[in-house]
């Protein structure tokens, strides 16, 4: 039998494997914290070493993507497909565009999706991809032929049964569109290889909603069990992207007062807290016009906005960090809790340094993680490929409640593997819960 995994002698090995990756490294140490001790008390998982292999991806893929832009310039980006984990169902994780996008950023991603996807249970394993493309500033035409460059080498490598894409930041409807129809073009298959599509071509009801609404389920559910009140209070959400815009629809509905949004340029607040007329008018400037959130506080007077600011400063009993990793960070963390926070869940994946995470749970703020509380988009993903397996459509409502259900049962898990003398440390809740299924897999395969 191994001997007991020590943190330190763990983090060691996976650093020196695993050198100029800090994010992926942050996301491991974030998880190998809650799970060593778990590990120890469970010598099949020690004996198995599932840890360490959980830890190294099935396969990392990285290609060339040359496209042309509108002025007949040739451009060439790095396209990347990293397949984490297929014990429980095919891959399956978004693609992200954006320059910040390297092997680091997506082997954290999908490691974090493991355990995300897991969660859910629904038979889906884990990966995430994207390129170093922005694509701000491009035109659709430009985009298109990106994306198609990017397909013709990605679609060897995907397929239905074997791993299935979405979006995330920078890839919203219009991308999977276009990379859609050109997996379709090279194929000769209509296969639900991509989710996210429009309802035309396979898409499904709630999808766009999903992760958005899914973090505010979250939320709902974890102040209910926890004894606290949300109607009324206020929450600071950041971003303005898919995920930012749906928490705060949801939020609004249930009667949260929701202060902010932001994107990378800065922050905007809504004095009064936002209404219907502002969110409409912020899904018309973000998702059609793809213009700045500034533009917000340009067209009411009761909105002001705060260049190269993070909301974080503003005094609030709830935070939803949707932008992008690494957003919120100690100094913030300590703000927040200095002005009263009650309850952070995290709608983006891993936006709180880890030392913003330890000064939540030493001071006892309500803290969900990402991989729990933004299970809802993939979720509604995995139901979009059962409804194209089947060849139907669910309504729209019977997929919000199924969405409210699966986020319901992402809690309680939580609550079954954290709870703790007198609170609930959701961080540790989530982990496990996400890890046993997933190594019960492994284990069962033996040794691979
Ligand atoms: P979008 O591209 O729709 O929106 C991203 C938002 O975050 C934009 O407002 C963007 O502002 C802002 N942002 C991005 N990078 C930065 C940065 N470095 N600093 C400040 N703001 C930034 O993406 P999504 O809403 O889809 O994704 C947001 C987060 O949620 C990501 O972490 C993603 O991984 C996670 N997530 C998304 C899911 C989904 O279903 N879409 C599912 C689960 C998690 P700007 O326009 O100025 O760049």
């Amino acid at each position: 039998m191994p001997k007991p995994l020590q943190l330190d002698t763990f983090l060691n090995s996976v650093r020196q494997r695993n050198p100029h990756e800090p994010e992926f490294l942050q996301a491991v140490e974030e998880v190998a914290e809650s799970l060593i001790p778990f590990i120890n008390q469970h010598p099949k998982y020690l004996e198995y070493r599932v840890l360490e292999r959980m830890c190294e991806p099935d396969r990392s893929l990285s290609f060339r993507v040359a496209w042309e832009d509108d002025h007949g310039d040739i451009h060439v980006n790095r396209g990347y497909r990293v397949q984490f984990n297929n014990s429980i169902g095919p891959y399956k994780g978004g693609l992200r565009f954006h320059p910040s996008v390297n092997l680091s950023v997506l082997k954290f991603l999908g490691f974090e999706q493991t355990f995300k996807n897991s969660l859910t249970d629904l038979p889906m394993g884990a990966g995430k991809g994207g390129a170093d493309f922005n694509p701000k500033g491009k035109s659709d035409r430009e985009v298109m032929r990106f994306c198609q460059a990017f397909m013709s080498e990605l679609f060897h490598y995907i397929g239905e049964n074997v791993d299935v894409p979405a979006g995330d930041i920078g890839v919203g409807g219009r991308e999977i569109a276009y990379l859609f129809g050109q997996y379709k073009r090279l194929t000769h298959e209509f296969a639900g290889v991509l989710t996210g599509k429009a309802l035309e071509y396979g898409g499904s009801l709630v999808r766009l909603e999903a992760t958005g609404y899914g973090v505010v389920y979250f939320l709902q559910n974890m102040l209910l069990f926890n004894g606290r009140e949300y109607k009324g209070k206020r929450c600071l959400i950041s971003g303005s992207g898919n995920v930012a815009i749906y928490a705060a629809e949801k939020a609004l509905q249930l009667g949260i007062r929701v202060l902010t949004l932001s994107d990378s340029s800065g922050y905007v607040l809504f004095r009064k807290g936002l209404s219907e007329e502002h969110l409409a008018y912020i899904k018309q400037i973000k998702t059609v016009q793809r213009g700045r959130i500034s533009e917000v506080a340009e067209k009411f007077s009761d909105v002001e906005f705060f260049p190269g600011q993070k909301p974080w400063q503003v005094p609030a009993e709830f935070a939803l960090p949707c932008a992008t990793q690494n957003e919120l960070d100690a100094d913030d963390a300590e703000t927040l809790i200095a002005n009263g926070i009650e309850a952070v869940c995290e709608g983006a994946n891993m936006p709180c340094t880890k030392g913003a995470v330890d000064r939540f749970i030493a001071a006892r703020v309500l803290y969900a993680p990402g991989k729990a509380s933004n299970a809802g988009g993939v979720a509604v993903s995995g139901l979009e490929m059962s409804q194209n397996s089947q060849r139907l459509s669910w309504s729209r409502e019977e997929l919000d409640n199924m969405l409210r259900d699966i986020m319901r049962k992402i809690h309680d898990k939580c609550v079954r593997y954290g709870k703790e003398d007198d609170w609930v440390n959701y961080l540790k809740g989530a982990n496990i819960a996400g890890f046993v299924k997933v190594v019960d897999a492994m284990v069962a395969f033996g040794v691979m």
